[in-house]
């Protein structure tokens, strides 16, 4: 407990966050940071022995949260775009100078390539969750290539660029179709650690608070665009965060700010005993996503 504490104190001071109640998440961060490192399938992690470990970005493929020095976050809407809801989300974002995520379903972006076109001309990150939002995990390989496929060739259409993060529907998704998909497309895997359960509709309030009490530095807030409370909820959401000193990115930027993980003995040990303590969540088996 005291070697975590003396640790956060000295992560805090070389991130200069100036919210104390950022200090406390800095911890936490490590604690899904390691969580996402111990995913079965992942790479192996480097020996203890070596001093200086790859970056994060080069050895990973699927990202819960990322290990980042600054108040840095993501937000992500999935399941769109929506007629309605999504343009309102968009001026929403723009008053608040805020860049997002939007994991696009393949047949809304035929249906509505406009409203994708606009988001990517406003700056936000336009990426891949599939064409009809199956479960990737129950599914042949030749059908998951067609559903990444299809999506990738509609947004490609809809922006004029091709996608370079894939959500997978539900977040389930095999090691293996990790990653071929990764060889495949050049995808990273993004799945989140921050989740409202907006999808269950339980009101603009709930969505909210449950946001503002999981997000810290790193985090990738999982949402929908296309359930009215989650809209509804933004504009308190986004103020209350910008209050905290939370900065928002997109989730590839996010992943470009990873730094590696400190090779610092008494980290290790922190980090240890926390991944015992606390066990990885589990998003896979979420009906989220
Ligand atoms: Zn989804």
């Amino acid at each position: 407990m005291s070697q975590s504490a003396t640790y956060t104190r000295q992560f805090f001071t070389f991130t200069h966050m100036p919210d104390y109640r950022l200090l406390l998440a800095c911890g936490a961060t490590f604690i899904s940071t390691f969580a996402l490192r111990a995913e079965p399938g992942l790479p192996p992690v480097q020996a203890p022995v070596e001093k200086t470990p790859a970056p994060a970005r080069e050895s990973a493929i699927t990202f819960n949260s990322v290990h980042v020095n600054g108040p840095y976050i993501a937000m992500t809407f999935d399941d769109g775009p929506s007629a309605v809801l999504t343009p309102k989300l968009l001026d929403l974002l723009a008053a608040h100078h805020i860049k997002a995520t939007f994991f696009v379903i393949g047949e809304n972006v035929a249906e509505h390539p406009e409203i994708v076109a606009r988001a990517a001309r406003e700056g936000h990150e336009i990426a891949n969750h599939s064409w009809s939002h199956p479960n990737f995990g129950k599914m042949s390989q030749e059908s998951v290539r067609s559903q990444v496929q299809r999506t990738d060739d509609a947004i490609k259409s809809a922006t004029g660029k091709r996608p370079t993060l894939l959500r997978p529907p539900y977040g389930s998704i095999t090691e293996r179709e990790k990653r071929w998909i990764h060889d495949e497309f050049g995808y990273d895997i993004i799945l989140w650690d921050v989740d409202p359960l907006d999808w269950k509709r339980p009101g603009p309030a709930v969505v909210r608070n449950r946001i503002l009490k999981e997000t810290r530095p790193g985090s990738i807030v999982l949402s929908h665009d296309i359930h009215p409370g989650t809209i509804e909820a933004m504009p308190s959401t986004f103020n209350e965060l910008e209050a905290k000193g939370f900065k928002f990115v997109t989730v590839s930027e996010l992943i470009d700010m990873a730094t590696p993980e400190t090779p610092h003995p008494k980290a290790q040990t922190a980090e240890k005993t926390a991944a015992k303590a606390a066990p990885s969540p589990k998003p896979a088996a979420s009906p989220n996503g």
